[in-house]
Parts: C-alpha cells; structure tokens; sequence
C-alpha cells in the first residue's frame, strides 16, 4: 500500500470505530478516539485508552500526558504527526479506569487493521496494557526500553507518559528509554547500520537529537483522523 491507500484505509477504520458498539465502552463514549498520525509512519505508539480530554476531543494524548509525550518526541526530533499515535481501547473508560480484557479484546481488531495498513517498523507500547499485547504475563519495570522482535516489527515497551507524571523517578528512566528509539529504528530497517544511517535523517542518528522536527523536509500524507486541511506530514524516513 502506498501512503494514499494507507491513507485511505486509516479514514475508513476510523470511520468503522466511530459507529462500533462491540463492548460497553461505547455507551459511555463522548467521542471515539481512533489514533492520529502519519499513515506511513515507521513508528506507532501504542497508549491504553482515552482519558477525559482525549473522549471530549476524539484525539488521543491531548491531556497532560500527551504535553509530556509531545515532549519526549520532540526530545528525538519527532512530533506527532511523523509518527502514528494509537490506543488498545478507543473509547474512553468510565473515570478513567484500567480497561478491562474483554474491552481490550472487542477492540483489537481495529488497532490489528490499523497496524496492518501502515506497516510499522517499530511499536512502542506505552504501559501495562499495551505491553500486554506483545509480551502477556510480562512485568514493565523488567523489560522497559528492551527491543524484541515480534515477526515483521521490533516491539519496545515504556512506561505510560501518565506514569512519570505521577512518579518523578520514572520520568528519567522514560526519556532514557526514548533516547534510544532512534537506534532501535535503525536496526528495524536492517541491511546494517551503514546502509540505514543513510536513509535515517541526520536528527534522527544520534540519540540526543536537538533538531526541531518542523525543519525536517514535508513530504507525503495527512492524517487519517484530522481534517484534510491539516498541515502535510512528514514521513519519518
Ligand atoms: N492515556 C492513554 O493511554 N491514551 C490516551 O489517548 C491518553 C491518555
């Protein structure tokens, strides 16, 4: 698929997500929230579920710890709309509870169809019940940060961004996590580091990148999710 269908095939899930009524959580739901990004991205995050803002907006981590993952992207060159940013539920639970395995699991489909469409070459889980999903049973302070790859992708779990809100000493161990996507991004995209150094922008090479991500080249599609006369995306690569 190129970035159009990919495109095209993120606005028709959303679409599918907006009117899905598979589990509870729909009733209680403001607004669903999709996921949001750059349909060719070669990163996706993957958060839990929305929060109160997220349900109001339909757009997700657009509350505290969505300032503090904009921050962390920004800390690599990145921004939101070079990446994809996606939740295990798109509906938000009631006072913003865990969700729970069956919603988790009436859910999945949309979150599988949206992997399959843009191809990822990495997912970053962003806490427990995301991690879930690649590594069952797995404890998040054990395996943090560590890269493992799960057939076509390299999967890295993190920490919820919410978690270093509410634990400062998280809040290192998040960014150093972070720091390190870059590489991990590299070696998603094999033929040896060389080969993929040239193709990775320069702020994307070392881990400490200090480039703003608006002076990056634009190129390619919108988002699936926001109006079309959104600003145009930047790939990744
Ligand atoms: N937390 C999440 O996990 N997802 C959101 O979209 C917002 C907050």
């Amino acid at each position: 698929m190129d970035a159009v269908d990919k495109r095209r095939a993120l606005a028709e899930i959303a679409r599918a997500i907006s009117v899905c009524n598979d589990c509870d959580l729909a009733r209680g739901r403001t607004r669903a929230v999709p996921g949001e990004g750059n349909p060719d991205a070669q990163i996706v995050f993957i958060g839990e579920g929305p929060g109160f803002y997220e349900d109001q907006q339909g757009r997700p981590f657009v509350g505290a710890s969505g300032k503090f993952l904009d921050e962390l992207l920004r800390s690599i060159g990145l921004d939101r709309k070079t990446v994809f940013i996606g939740n295990v539920v798109k509906c938000r639970p009631p006072n913003n509870r865990d969700p729970q395995p069956d919603e988790i699991a009436a859910c999945a489909k949309h979150l599988e169809s949206q992997l399959a469409a843009i191809t990822p070459k990495v997912v970053v889980t962003l806490g427990r019940h995301s991690m879930q999903r690649y590594f069952p049973g797995e404890s998040i302070s054990r395996v943090h940060g560590q890269p493992r790859r799960k057939g076509d992708v390299i999967v890295v779990p993190m920490y919820h961004p919410a978690a270093a809100l509410h634990q400062g000493s998280l809040r290192t161990t998040i960014e150093a996590d972070f720091r390190r996507l870059p590489e991990f991004l590299e070696r998603a995209l094999g033929g040896g580091l060389d080969a993929a150094a040239e193709r990775v922008p320069a702020h994307l090479r070392t881990a400490a990148a200090t480039a703003p991500a608006a002076s990056q080249p634009t190129a390619s599609a919108a988002p699936a999710t926001q109006a079309e006369s959104e600003p145009q995306q930047m790939r990744l690569l």
